[in-house]
This record gives structure tokens, C-alpha cells and sequence, in this order.
């Protein structure tokens, strides 16, 4: 049977990425070696990364000034390098879900936090608005996509003050306006490779303004100056990102690509609020076009365990939602095809005409 994969992260990638990653681990461009026993300085590993920082920027549209970096350590440990580098006295954070808590959390070690919105009020089901961002902070720290909650700031917005981001579950979805923010960050398990590798682009003037002593693996500078390359980089998971870029300039580009998006949430969407059964969980104007959270009805709640067995006899994997929010979590990520979210709204149809 045909899966269809939601998962939350790690997550479906590109079927040609996931191939050439393989053709890759057999054997690197008929060198009789596997792109796993190389070193990561032999020239055939520089021309990958060298190539996969070009095409995020590429892609990204990033101006100059701007660094590209593929880092171990996940975007958790992004939570610690951000204010290691950046946070001289005080910090402005939004706090929209629970990615943004521990971000948060770790910036507190470094100096006075500023959480200048939350809507932990309402279990994160919106993104605040109307907050005041303090002037005379360092920076101001945002999530732009909430994979738990499946809210999304889904525009660059204007900050007084450096602008960091946050964007592991949206990155390269959307076209992005990389000059409106200092600093962009993620795991890639989400939307653009498998586990193991982190992107951070970074603009440089705004490193160095800080008194303290930073580790060299904390570094933004060190990682900078060496291309990435300071100590041995996530290898095979920086070819698979570079086979997701490929993917999407064979599309067309992230234009091509949110437009697919929009279309594919637009219809889960539309299923779940002329549903009977189904309801979503998130105010409309702040709705991810990555991860659709919806829980059935109050008068039809004892069924959600049933229709999750029915979806996965129908192939549909990873919908459960998370924990903090119930119900189900359909990601529908850059590589997922319409005809998965189509299968997914003709099981729920399906299932609809059974049980209401
Ligand atoms: C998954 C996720 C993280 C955590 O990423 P790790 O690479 O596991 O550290 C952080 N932020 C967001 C928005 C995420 O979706």
C-alpha cells in the first residue's frame, strides 16, 4: 500500500533526494569510494558544501554580508549559540509555543529576557500581536513556524532591533525576505534534509559585540572563518539538503514551491471547516501552510482513536498530533505530494459518511 507520510520531523523528503543520497552512499560520482568514507576535506566533499551554501543562497535570495553555515548540534543548541553570541544585556523574545519556551529558557542563562507576547493563554493557538518590542534590546528572538501548534508568521516582519529566527519547520517554503533579519536558524529534519545537520544564516556585522568569552564550537565567527569547516560537518546530511536545493530548483524555486504549499493547505483547510466532524485548532489568520492541526468535535471526540486506525489502514502515517495539543497533525512539508493531502480528505470523508 502506498504510504502517505505526515510526519512532524524527521520528515518526507524528495524522492530523487533520498535515491541520489543512496546512488551517494554507494559510490560518490564513480569514485569507487561512498560519500561516507571520504574525508570532508577532499575536493568532491568541498564541491558539495560549496554548492549547498551557494544554492541556499540562491534560492533564499540572501544579499551580501550574509553567511551560510551547515552546523551539528540541532536548532536546540541554536537556543545556547544565539544569546552566547549575541546577548549583551538584554533580549526580547515571542513566545509562541513550546520550541520558543526552551529558546527562551537557554537565554536567560546570558542575560534579562523580555518575553514581549505570548499566547500561552490560549494552549498557543495563535500568535500574538499588537506587543511592543523594547528598542534597546540586543535582538528579538521569533519562531516563525510552530510544528507543534501549526501557527506560522507567514510575512518578514519589520523589528526595531536585530531580528532572529527560528525557522526549522518553514525554511525555504515561503520566499523570504533574508535582509529583515540578522540571523535565521534550524534543524534541518523538518523541510530541508534528514537529522544531523543545522543551517544558520548568519549577516556578519553583527557579530563581536559581546564581552564574553565564547567556546570555539559556540562560535559564529569560528565556524565562519573556516567555511564550516572547523571541525568535521554533518557530511551526509549536507548532500541530502543539497539534493533537496537541487529539487527545488528543478521546480522552479521557493515561489513554485509555496505556491504548491498554499494549494495543498488551502484544501486540508477547506475539508476541515466544512466538516462536520473535524475542527481546527488554530485561529484562521494565523494558520501554518506546514503543519494542520485539527481535533474532531466535542460530540464526536470518543471516535478520534477510530479514525486514526481507519487513516493508517488507508496508508496515512504520522498524523497523530502532538501530545500538548491532541487530535491529529497533518504536516504537509515542501516534499509532500497533493495527492497525500487528497488521500488524506478522501479518508476523512470516507470515514465521515460512516460514523456521523
Ligand atoms: C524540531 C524543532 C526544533 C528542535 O530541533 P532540534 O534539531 O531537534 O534541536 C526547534 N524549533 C522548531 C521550530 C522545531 O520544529
Amino acid at each position: 500500500m502506498k504510504k502517505h507520510n505526515f510526519n512532524a520531523g524527521p520528515s518526507i523528503l524528495p524522492r530523487i533526494a533520498i535515491e541520489n543520497s543512496a546512488k551517494a552512499i554507494l559510490d560518490l560520482n564513480g569514485s569507487g569510494l561512498s560519500l561516507l568514507e571520504i574525508s570532508h576535506r577532499h575536493k568532491d566533499f568541498q564541491a558539495i558544501i560549496d554548492e549547498a551554501m551557494a544554492l541556499m543562497k540562491e534560492l533564499m535570495n540572501i544579499p551580501d554580508g550574509y553567511r551560510v553555515l551547515f552546523l551539528g548540534g540541532g536548532a536546540s543548541t541554536q537556543f545556547v549559540m544565539v544569546p552566547y553570541n549575541l546577548l549583551q544585556t538584554k533580549a526580547a523574545y515571542l513566545e509562541t509555543g513550546a520550541w520558543a519556551k526552551k529558546a527562551i529558557k537557554e537565554a536567560k542563562i546570558f542575560g534579562q529576557v523580555d518575553v514581549v507576547g505570548s499566547s500561552a493563554d490560549k494552549n498557543f493557538s495563535y500568535i500574538p500581536k499588537g506587543y511592543t518590542i523594547p528598542s534597546d534590546a540586543d535582538y528579538f528572538h521569533i519562531t516563525t513556524n510552530n510544528t507543534i501548534f501549526g501557527t506560522e508568521i507567514k510575512y518578514d516582519m519589520d523589528s526595531p532591533v536585530q531580528l532572529v529566527a527560528d525557522m526549522s519547520s518553514d525554511i525555504l517554503s515561503r520566499p523570504t525576505d533574508v535582509s529583515k533579519y540578522a540571523l535565521i536558524y534550524g534543524g534541518a529534519q523538518k523541510n530541508l534534509g534528514p537529522a544531523g545537520v543545522t543551517f544558520v544564516i548568519i549577516r556578519e556585522d553583527i557579530l563581536g559585540k559581546v564581552d564574553r568569552k565564547i567556546p570555539s564550537m559556540l562560535d559564529y565567527k569560528i565556524h565562519i572563518n573556516d567555511g564550516s569547516m572547523y571541525n568535521t560537518p554533518p557530511c551526509f546530511a549536507i548532500f541530502t539538503c543539497l539534493e533537496t536545493m537541487r529539487w527545488i530548483k528543478g521546480l522552479g524555486g521557493v515561489p513554485v514551491v509555496h505556491a504548491m504549499n498554499m494549494k495543498k493547505a488551502n484544501l486540508l483547510y477547506d475539508a476541515i471547516d466544512n466538516s462536520k466532524m473535524f475542527v481546527g485548532t488554530v485561529a484562521k489568520e494565523d494558520r501554518s501552510l506546514m503543519n494542520i492541526c485539527f481535533v474532531m468535535k466535542e460530540q464526536y471526540k470518543d471516535k478520534e482513536d477510530a479514525f486514526m486506525e481507519f487513516a493508517k489502514g488507508k496508508g496515512m502515517v504520522g498524523i497523530k498530533g502532538h501530545r500538548s495539543v491532541g487530535g491529529f497533525r497533518a504536516s504537509t512539508y515542501n516534499a509532500l505530494p497533493l495527492d497525500s493531502v487528497q488521500a488524506l480528505i478522501d479518508c476523512m470523508h470516507e470515514f465521515e459518511k460512516d460514523n456521523l
